[in-house]
């Protein structure tokens, strides 16, 4: 209620504020409302006095605020109340509406002047804030999960020092200790990672270190362990940054990779030992061929000088006794087939020597009736063994072809010798020559068959290559694998083929073709 000039004048003064301002006489009755008041919530001055001011307050906050009120004003003490406000819009904003017991007249009883001030923005503001320290307890809580859970070890730095300020288990659980409490880049010294070369890590060569300095780094680091034992680890370490990209700190990730490094030093091992026992294979292999190329040679000389020499006893014979003769002439022959014999087995070495060296063979051709090649050879072995029964079944009487005749004398005495050899129970050994014609044209088919103990099928696709043994027989039986891939050699560089079938336990069957000239 205006009562005099200078309430008026007051009342003036608190219209021209900004802020809410209010008046409420001495039994706590709203008096006066000034303009921003009115403006807020859109009410006139005596609206806002009336029953319709109850209605400004925030139902919610009705029964509290009056509360408060009421014991202010028994009391005279200063009211202080935080409450909704309906505004122009029909829409609450926080308030703080502070009162105090004002002396009119130096009357202790007099009224209350009070404020309203609008604390919506802050309190959105607060609201925010407390919304967003627990979203980021709620992220930080996420995050220490993922960092103690990750199956790696993690530590973290603070820049620009490089302070440890965390880390996980899973870290000091890798490292054999507790992570140290380095304060600066310097202490990492402490740590005790060394290079492959044994050089102990300097402080500001870490991954970590690295990381402070704004670096992407991975190392492999053969580390000491809080027990004594070395292990390989792999450290890698990048910086940490804010949003405007400044550095704040660094992380490493640490892997235990001990296993994984030794097998990996292991096979490097193993594999530098199989390059370095390859190279002294093949320089044994390269030393046995020069052995042999010179050996052969070597042997063919003084043989000839034996097959001499029995020749001019043999010429010295008439001028001796019958018996006496005759005995000589049994022992020269002897000695002239069996040299023979090396010289032959010489010839094949200097072919092998030729073959390795990847030669061609200087064949010697000439007009061959192979019937008669073959019969001869068949004849000269079926005389050496009882075992063994040889058949020789001439599907042509005569077979001319124009061949070099040392050299398949050689191949047919090779498959003989064989089918003698690797039937040690005996059996039947069939020889054929025959004339095989068809549109591809006319060949010549050696075939040597025996029923002995025959090659196992794993062992037939590498049977005629040089120095190839079936395993089957390698403990058992003389021989050097030579034979047949001499054989090969022998018949392909005659423009024909040769070709093996067998069954294990009951025998083996080689069939060698050569061509033949048309018109014959
Ligand atoms: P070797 O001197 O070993 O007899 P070859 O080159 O003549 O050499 O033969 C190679 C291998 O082929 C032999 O070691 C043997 O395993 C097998 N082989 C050759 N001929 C026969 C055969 N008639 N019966 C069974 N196995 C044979």
């Amino acid at each position: 209620m205006i009562t005099d000039q200078a309430e008026l004048g007051w009342h003036a003064a608190l219209d021209a504020l900004p802020e809410m301002a209010w008046l409420a006489d001495a039994n706590g009755s709203v008096v006066f409302l000034n303009h921003a008041v009115c403006d807020y919530t859109g009410l006139d001055a005596t609206h806002a006095l009336g029953p319709d001011a109850q209605q400004l307050v925030h139902p919610d906050d009705r029964a509290a605020a009056q509360a408060a009120w009421h014991s202010s004003v028994a009391a005279r003490t200063p009211f202080a109340h935080t409450l909704r406000l309906r505004n122009r819009e029909g829409a609450y904003n926080w308030f703080v509406v502070r009162g105090r017991p004002v002396a009119v007249h130096g009357d202790a009883s007099g009224g209350w002047s009070g404020t309203a001030i609008n604390v919506d923005r802050r309190r959105q503001a607060e609201q925010q804030r407390s919304s967003l320290s627990r979203d980021l307890e709620l992220e930080r809580a996420r995050l220490r999960s993922i960092v103690d859970n990750v199956p790696v070890g993690l530590v973290f730095a603070d820049g620009p020092a490089g302070t440890i300020v965390g880390g996980n288990a899973q870290a000091e659980q890798i490292l054999g200790h507790a992570l140290l409490p380095s304060p600066d880049v310097e202490a990492y010294s402490e740590w005790s990672g060394y290079h492959a070369d044994g050089r102990r890590f300097e402080s500001n060569e870490y991954p970590l270190a690295r990381a402070l300095r704004g670096e992407l780094s991975v190392e492999e680091i053969h580390y000491r362990r809080g027990d004594g034992n070395m292990v390989w680890i792999r450290v890698s370490g990048a910086p940490l940054r804010d949003a405007a990209g400044t550095i704040t700190g660094g992380v490493i990730m640490i892997l235990d990779i001990d296993a994984d490094k030794r097998a990996r030093d292991e096979q490097a091992t193993l594999l530098r030992s199989e390059q370095t026992a390859r190279g002294e294979a093949e320089a044994a292999v390269g030393e046995r061929d020069a052995l042999i190329a010179s050996i052969t040679h070597d042997l063919k000389n003084p043989l000839t000088v034996i097959r001499g020499q029995v020749e001019m006893l043999r010429r010295k014979a008439p001028d001796m006794a019958v018996e006496a003769k005759q005995e000589m002439t049994r022992r020269l022959g002897q000695i002239d087939q069996t040299v023979q014999r090396m010289v032959t087995q010489i010839d094949e070495l200097i072919d092998v020597a030729r073959l390795r060296a990847g030669q061609t063979l200087d064949l010697q051709h000439k007009p061959v009736d192979l019937a008669d090649l073959v019969r001869r050879v068949t004849s000269a072995f079926a005389a050496t063994t009882a075992l063994q029964e040889i058949v020789f079944e001439p599907g042509v009487e005569q077979l001319m072809g124009v061949w070099d005749e040392n050299r398949l004398e050689r191949v047919f005495s090779n498959l003989l010798s064989n089918a003698i050899k690797y039937s040690p129970n005996g059996g039947i050994i069939v020889v054929r020559v025959e004339l095989e014609q068809h549109q591809q044209g006319r060949w010549a088919l050696v075939t040597v068959r025996d029923q002995g103990i025959g090659i196992p099928s794993a062992d037939l696709p590498n049977i005629f290559d040089l120095f190839t043994r079936s395993d089957a027989h390698a403990g058992s039986y003389a021989g050097a694998g030579i034979g047949l891939a001499n054989a090969r050699n022998i018949v392909q560089q005659h423009g024909g083929t040769i070709e093996v079938s067998s069954t294990e336990g009951s025998g083996s069957t080689f069939v060698v073709r050569l061509p033949l000239p048309n018109d014959e």
